[in-house]
């Protein structure tokens, strides 16, 4: 049998259902936090899967499962993975599919074609969606040696409990977190699920990742003055809502006209005292920009700051800005987006280069080695809802392109 025949659609549901049996959630949902029981026994389930494979299993210092299939020729490793844990709560498929994939296609490799000639590893990442502890990416940035020493004691969850806290219930020093890092992985491969509707309305199965969003959060503060909403007159108020409706439909609509793929949202907003008959004083709110390619990004964000300087200079209010969240676009190495598509076209799969819109373990596992990611169809674009569903038959097709890429370069 090829590589194409052993990955098939059934195999590939009856595993991701395996995993969803634990933290399940509602009818289709899954609700499974890093370092919780359901997210133990999900990950104690991918460490029994490699170990049937015949791979050396191992769970490095913050709890990610690798499993390690020795290349006659040794030398830097071809990863293929991703997370786990879910939104709270989330669906079957975010990050879970992307480990099964890895599992199903060095299954297939080492079935149809033995041991690699480089070597090969599945690694199931912990702490990708942030939905316990907003720890952003625990997993791979421990993996690529970015986890500050302060952070195990600074971040905790909504009860109080600390990361370092909550490894140690599972078994894992905070202290040896450093030990995790690893500096000879040549190439990680991530499958995602898409999570918006581009291939959808593309009529397409597989997507071919060139490049991973860049992102920035801003907090902006806007003050005016607080006055009688009768009695002060328009001409003289300073109305910061006012200044704020200004700049938000002004916002939304620079990144309209700049057009697919810029991204403007304004998702979080407080006004004070947030009363009906008074002119507010302040009043926060949050700007979520994002474009794939650094030279429109840089466009966006200053054409958002532009807006919220001349709004207030106008309307006599004090802006106040604070960038929360920077992350710069990650671009996926153009030999592996080659090899991937080249895949596709092997195997006859339809696909399309496109840019992801979320952000993924991939953007931090390229600071030290070769990142690629395959997408595969969303129903209806949607994700973080246990509404999520991509049918096996995509996830089996977006997996075969995986282990054919992963063929090309570990054999
Ligand atoms: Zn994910």
């Amino acid at each position: 049998m090829s590589v194409a025949e052993i990955i098939d659609a059934r195999t590939v549901e009856d595993h991701v259902m395996a995993l969803a049996s634990h933290g399940a959630f509602g009818e289709t949902g899954v609700w499974r936090t890093v370092y919780s029981p359901e997210w133990s026994a999900a990950q104690d389930l991918v460490a029994s899967w490699c170990a049937e494979l015949g791979l050396e299993v191992s769970r490095d210092a913050v709890g990610n499962i690798w499993g390690r299939l020795e290349g006659t020729e040794g030398g830097p490793s071809i990863v293929a993975g991703s997370h786990v844990d879910s939104q709270t709560p989330g669906g079957r498929y975010d990050g879970a599919l992307g480990v099964v994939a890895a599992v199903l296609a060095v299954q297939a490799l080492k079935e149809r074609y033995g041991p690699p000639r480089r070597t090969m590893e599945v690694v199931s990442l912990c702490e990708e969606e942030s939905s316990r502890f907003r720890a952003r990416f625990w997993g791979s940035r421990a993996i690529v040696g970015g986890i500050e020493p302060h952070e195990p004691d600074a971040l905790f969850d909504d009860s109080g409990i600390s990361i370092a806290e909550a490894m140690r219930s599972v078994g894992l020093d905070p202290a040896r977190i450093p030990e995790a890092a690893r500096a000879d992985i040549d190439s990680f491969l991530e499958l995602h699920i898409e999570q918006g509707p581009i291939l959808e309305d593309a009529g397409l199965p597989v997507g071919l990742v060139r490049a991973i969003t860049g992102l920035r959060h801003t907090s902006i503060e806007l003050v005016g003055r607080s006055d009688h909403a009768g009695a002060r007159p328009m001409a003289s108020r300073l109305d910061p809502m006012a200044g704020a409706a200004e700049v938000i439909s002004g916002a939304v609509g620079d990144a309209l006209r700049m057009g697919p793929p810029a991204v403007t949202t304004i998702g979080k907003m407080a006004v004070e005292p947030n009363l009906t008959s008074t002119v507010p004083d302040r009043v926060t709110f949050t700007i979520d920009a994002r474009h794939p390619d650094p030279e429109p990004l840089a466009l966006l964000y200053r054409s958002h700051q532009t807006l919220i300087s001349s709004v207030a200079e106008r309307r006599g209010l004090e802006a106040n800005t604070r960038i929360l969240l920077d992350f710069p676009p990650c671009v996926c190495d153009p030999d592996l987006v080659r090899l991937l598509e080249a895949a596709a076209g092997e195997l006859g799969i339809p696909a399309m280069r496109m840019h992801s819109g979320a952000g993924h373990d991939s953007q931090q596992m390229a600071a030290r080695s070769k990142v690629g990611m395959v997408f595969v169809r969303s129903i209806g674009g949607r994700s973080h809802t246990p509404a999520e569903y991509t049918t096996a038959d995509d996830a089996a097709k977006g997996i075969q392109v995986l282990a054919t890429t992963m063929h090309e370069l570990a054999y």
